[in-house]
């Protein structure tokens, strides 16, 4: 039988042939309510098969039977009523020799029922008996969108929420900036990335079809340089200094802020959230007027004004959702105040004490009554802007650090952060196709807590890659979970899925080989001038010049190649250019100094 990703709850093997879904096979979707999103799928799961669809009864259920069996024709209301007991998103799937059953109490969990059973199938199409037991340990189990920089195209960000899904993700917190169609602002919109209209809505209606809920996020406090670098609103900022950062003090800036907030609650009316980021507000109480409004107590100042948003949100049917951090070591007294019609997203993506520091706000909040989502990272700084695709070890640290706080205090709702870079000036980090790995960790620890992360690996190569466990293992020898990156430069030629991910992290590997992880000049050119006119110190600086410029000239076109299967040519170009900046600088000017580059 083919590996699971994520691996169910319960699975329990049975003795038997193998069953066959083909042109034969009759399937038999009996709904409680009308579920045309079911119908599809399974009608593109299994083209060739008969489907008949029945609404009624209570749960959901989907027969799969052989034609003329008797299967096919008994009565679905007793198997739907069992369902009803089951957990929600939850199903039980069961694949016997004359027949496969999933029942499921909502549309959710039968939903995926189907997506387990399309990963049951070996090479041959055969089907193991075997009985699946199954929910979600996570309510709301999300990824992340930042279009903030570099980011992919639009029509691979519609098309990712299928992938999402497959993999039992639920949830997607996207944050535009200056990617929206503003309309009333609309100097605002990226004259050239921002999505469309159109875009926004083919976006939702493609994470509705897949039962993917749409978390907006609209930065109302910090992060508002695409606002602030204005000169219209430039005098709107805390201090001159802080780009990003709005005065709570002004009257426009609560206008500014909740006229875009407006207009991203009214362009996702299925969004039951709205985030209003609040993040990293570092410059609070450094005007006059908020060191006199609020008597210099910065918590104080962020809660009024945060209250001021959170009123807005909760009076026109949202729930408000703000990043922790400001309110880190907020003392009790001011805390008090805050309005818990709200949710604070608890971020932490570094450090070994997040069980600790999670459960000591998670319970500062929730005894104000105060939701808590939690939000590890799968792309993060590290402390290294350089870096091409995840550090894996710490992300994956991470993930399993926020997977035990997360059983430990129940969190309903995790998120994947996917950044791609410190702060919209920032340098980019590798970007989002480098993080299906951790991505894919996290939809699996998100649905099974107490998954065994051993296998996870080998799992992952199997269903993303189409590289099966014998083969990893003769390429990498054991399998460790950090081993990905590693491993996947082997990968281009390999992979039967998604080879042009492999090669995109190979390139990453080999920008990285020729300009430092491998001798580099620029770090050895200090040498001439400790022994200057030697012949074998200026023979051997050649040398690893040659070799690093070689690499270089040789990456740089599979570099912009990779990236421009997932981002336009210019976003393509800024990546380049900010990994080759510094070396072009020393070609014109330490390497033509030392005369390396007029000795090739
Ligand atoms: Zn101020």
């Amino acid at each position: 039988m083919n590996q699971l990703l994520p691996q169910p709850q319960r699975l329990r093997r049975k003795t038997g042939k193998p069953f066959r879904i083909g042109k034969d096979s009759v399937l038999e979707l009996v709904t409680e309510r009308q579920e045309p999103r079911l119908e599809r799928h399974c009608r593109r799961a299994f083209p060739e098969a008969q489907l008949s669809c029945i609404v009624g009864g209570s749960g959901y259920s989907l027969c799969i039977g052989a034609s003329g069996s008797e299967d096919g024709s008994e009565s679905q209301a007793p198997r739907q009523e069992a369902a009803a007991s089951s957990r929600e998103q939850g199903y039980r799937l069961e694949a016997a020799e004359e027949r496969i059953h999933i029942v499921a109490p909502d549309a959710a969990g039968l939903y995926y029922g189907l997506q387990t059973l399309l990963q049951l199938p070996d090479s041959q199409g055969n089907i193991d008996p075997v009985v699946i037991e199954d929910w979600p340990d996570t309510r709301l189990r999300a990824m992340n969108y930042d279009l903030r920089q570099n980011f992919s195209k639009p029509e691979l960000l519609i098309r990712y929420l299928a992938d999402f899904a497959r993999y039992k993700i639920n949830a997607l917190l996207i944050e535009y900036e200056d990617k929206f169609p503003f309309r009333k602002y609309p100097e605002l919109t990226h004259p050239l990335h921002a999505l469309s209209e159109e875009q926004l809505q083919e976006l939702q209606s493609r994470a509705h079809e897949h039962f993917i809920e749409i978390i907006p996020l609209q930065q109302s406090f910090g992060h508002l340089e695409y606002a602030l670098r204005r000169d219209r609103w430039r005098h709107l900022r805390e201090t001159e200094a802080s780009i990003g950062e709005i005065c709570p003090s002004r009257p426009e800036s609560y206008e500014l802020v909740t006229d875009l907030l407006e207009e991203m609650m009214e362009a996702h009316p299925d969004s039951p959230y709205i985030h209003l980021g609040c993040d990293e507000v570092y410059s609070l109480c450094e005007c006059e007027e908020c060191r006199e409004a609020f008597g210099g107590i910065r918590e104080r100042a962020f809660i009024a004004f945060l209250n001021r948003l959170i009123e807005f949100a909760a009076t026109r049917g949202k729930t408000p959702i703000f990043w922790h951090d400001m309110l880190d070591k907020c003392p009790p007294g001011e805390l008090a105040a805050l309005d818990p019609r709200s949710v604070a997203m608890i971020w932490i993506y570094n450090g070994r004490e997040i069980e600790s520091q999670v459960a000591a706000m998670a319970d500062k909040f929730r005894a104000l009554g105060i939701g808590v989502m939690g939000a590890p990272a799968v792309r993060s700084f590290e402390g290294v802007e350089h870096q091409n695709y995840p550090l894996l070890a710490n992300r994956t640290d991470n993930l399993l650090q926020w997977n035990r706080a997360a059983e430990t205090l129940d969190i309903g709702c995790m998120v994947a952060t996917n950044w791609t870079a410190t702060f919209s000036l920032g340098y980019p980090y590798g970007i989002f196709e480098t993080t299906w790995y951790p991505m894919l960790l996290h939809a699996e620890l998100s649905w099974n807590r107490k998954v065994d992360t051993g296998t996870y690996i080998a799992r992952f190569l199997e269903r993303f890659h189409g590289i099966p466990a014998d083969r990893a293992r003769v390429l990498q020898g054991n399998l460790r979970l950090e081993d990905y990156y590693e491993l996947a430069r082997k990968l281009p030629d390999e992979a039967r899925v998604n080879p042009d991910v492999a090669e995109l992290i190979a390139v990453m590997h080999d920008y990285e080989a020729a300009t430092d992880r491998s001798r580099a000049a620029h770090k050895y050119a200090y040498r001439l001038e400790l022994y200057p006119g030697d012949e074998a110190e200026r023979h051997n600086l050649l040398d690893i010049y040659r070799r690093n410029r070689r690499g270089r000239e040789e990456v740089r076109p599979r570099m912009t190649e990779a990236l421009e299967r997932y981002q336009p040519a210019d976003m393509a170009a800024h990546y380049v250019s900010s990994r080759f900046y510094l070396h072009d600088y020393l070609e014109r000017t330490l390497y033509r100094e030392l005369g390396l580059n007029t000795e090739l």
